[in-house]
């Protein structure tokens, strides 16, 4: 039960940080700090500077009456006397106006007229009213009390000198209201577009991360082995092209895979032809009581025969192993290339002369190449092995060694068969014989030219074949140095 609940916590953990790491949780965070961040920070700012506005506009209000209101003081001589009772009452106005109170205050400090009627004949001495008497306007926003303070001068209107301070305390009440109000409605917004954008990044992530997410369904069962159908091209452009690209790499897979089981499938029956000759003529040979002597030799004979075409078989598969492995690097020397092929028709001309063909030797040019020695002896050995093999009685080899400045050449050509034009491309291709009956009597096995072909291109070389009805010839052209020719090129050839 604990092993169990264990096992629930770390498959739950594993999801939790899958979910953390995957594409849509980040695109659904872009989304919404892109989308969101940006439209609260705007609307906190313009509800901001929408306040300070009003304060601003409330503040210039009330100086601007107070400072017509002081001028009409001074010019009906308010401090010296004079008509004082119409003067109080349009101050009264002014304070009843915005609600709030307002003080006069003359030059000795003294309060002359408070519209709350409290604190008339004191002496006040705050630090705005000296301001004031000094001729500076002092206008305060105290947001917490929710109230405005103004002190302006006033100014006799012919001498211009400082004849009292009017202080005027307004309550800012309508104003907060407005403010909560519309604090309130930034929040509200503010929620609204939250809403918005968690829900939008949502689906906009989730829709954004589908067709990844189906293609990583699809690559999941690619990789369990299902390369038999194309994914399907959908989604985004780029989701598109990755698909377009990773069906391509498929098509490519499964052409591999059919090569792979093309190629097991003829090894089977190469390897597996000999095997059953020797059976039958084991067989044969066991069923018969009493054999003579003569058909036991004929028998052994075709066993041995048999025994020798199975190993060349397995010799032909372990070069061509050897080639394609990782062991296909060239073993790359200055050689004698007329010294080097000469050898190979001296080992060539007792099995030629058996069926009557003559080989003959053309040196054109001297020839010194950088080469891998083994490997160039095994490419003209099966050309002129082939040539042997697929000629007429009493025919002829030519072998042509020729050079020019950056090239040197080999051609082997013989008075045989011939090889049908519809055939000369299949050749190199691996076990492709024109011939079965005839390859298999010549001890064929169908892999020696795709043998030749992979060494020539390993050389950095090319290989043509020319025939007719009269006889045929292969044409191996090499770099005199061996260009450094990398591994991969060769590995590109199609037939191996
Ligand atoms: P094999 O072991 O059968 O000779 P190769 O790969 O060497 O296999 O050759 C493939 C086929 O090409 C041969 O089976 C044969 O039919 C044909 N071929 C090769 N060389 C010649 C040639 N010189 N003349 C005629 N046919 C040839």
């Amino acid at each position: 039960m604990f092993i169990r609940s264990g096992v629930l916590v770390i498959i739950s953990l594993s999801k939790i940080k899958k979910f953390f790491l995957g594409m849509r949780f980040w695109l659904y965070m872009s989304i919404f700090v892109v989308g969101v961040i940006p439209i609260v920070i705007c609307m906190l700012i313009l509800s901001n500077t929408y306040e300070e506005r009003m304060v601003d506009l409330r503040l210039t209000q009330i100086r601007n009456q107070c400072n017509i209101l002081g001028s009409e003081l001074s010019a009906e001589g308010y401090f010296d006397g004079r008509v004082q009772w119409s003067m109080d009452i349009a101050v009264e106005r002014l304070a009843n106006f915005y609600n709030g109170r307002i003080y006069i205050v003359n030059t000795g400090m003294r309060v002359v007229k408070d519209t709350y009627g409290i604190n008339e004949y004191k002496i006040l001495s705050c630090e705005n009213v000296v301001l004031g008497m000094r001729g500076k306007t002092t206008a305060v926003y105290d947001e917490d009390k929710a109230y405005i303070e103004v002190a302006v001068p006033i100014k006799n209107t012919n001498t211009g000198a400082v004849t009292g301070v009017m202080v005027a305390g307004i309550p800012t009440d309508d104003l907060v209201r407005e403010f909560t109000v519309m604090r309130h409605k930034v929040q509200l917004l503010c929620v609204v577009f939250c809403s918005i954008a968690l829900l939008g990044g949502a689906i906009l992530s989730y829709l954004l991360a589908k067709p990844v997410k189906r293609l990583g369904n699809s690559f999941g069962k690619v990789s369990k082995g299902h390369i038999d159908t194309d994914i399907p091209i959908e989604g985004f452009t780029e989701t598109r092209e990755i698909s377009e690209n990773y069906n391509n790499l498929l098509a490519k897979l499964r052409k591999t895979e059919e090569s792979r089981q093309e190629f097991v499938s003829n090894v089977s029956h190469e390897l597996k032809t000999p095997i059953t000759s020797v059976k039958v003529l084991t067989d044969s040979l066991l069923s018969q009581k009493e054999a003579p002597i003569d058909i036991y030799r004929e028998f052994l004979k075709d066993i041995s025969d048999e025994i020798d075409r199975e190993s060349k078989i397995i010799s032909d598969l372990l070069s061509m192993v050897r080639l394609e492995g990782a062991n296909s690097d060239l073993n790359v020397e200055l050689y004698n290339i007329n010294e080097l092929t000469e050898a190979v028709i001296r080992r060539l001309k007792p099995i030629a002369a058996q069926n009557n063909i003559e080989i003959m030797f053309e040196e054109i040019r001297f020839v010194l190449a950088e080469v891998d020695e083994v490997k160039l002896t095994l490419a003209v050995t099966n050309l002129i092995e082939n040539a042997i093999k697929y000629n007429k009685p009493n025919g002829w080899i030519k072998v042509t060694l020729d050079a020019d400045q950056s090239n040197f050449s080999v051609c082997v050509a013989d008075s045989g068969i011939g090889i049908p034009k519809e055939a000369q491309t299949k050749i190199f291709e691996r076990f492709y014989r024109i011939d079965k009956a005839r390859s298999r009597s010549t001890g064929g096995t169908g892999l020696g030219l795709s043998i030749t072909k992979k060494i020539i291109l390993l050389h950095n070389g090319t290989i043509d074949v020319m025939s007719s009805e009269e006889g045929t010839s292969f044409i191996i052209t090499i770099p005199l140095t061996n260009a450094g020719r990398t591994k991969r090129e060769a590995d590109t050839f199609e037939g191996i």
